[in-house]
């Protein structure tokens, strides 16, 4: 039983992280979001822009939402 629970545990802590793991932009901006920011979700599946990483959006000329306020890499 032990293992079981080491099992949910992990899937409770590791599987939203790794979800989380991600920043939206949209074709019609310059700014990327964290996926459950207000303005991402206003997003269309036709515009969406996925990135891995906050360096990848950076890299796209893409800048950090001032509302939901993602990692920024430049600030390293
Ligand atoms: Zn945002």
């Amino acid at each position: 039983m032990k293992k079981l629970f080491a099992g949910v545990a992990f899937l409770l802590i590791i599987v939203p992280y790794s979800l989380g793991a991600e920043f939206w932009g949209s074709k019609n901006s310059n700014k990327y979001h964290y996926p459950d920011c207000k303005w991402a979700q206003k997003i269309k599946p036709d515009n969406l822009v996925k990135f891995k990483s906050p360096e990848d959006a950076i890299k796209a000329s893409y800048i950090p939402c001032k509302v939901c306020k993602p990692p920024m890499p430049s600030s390293k």
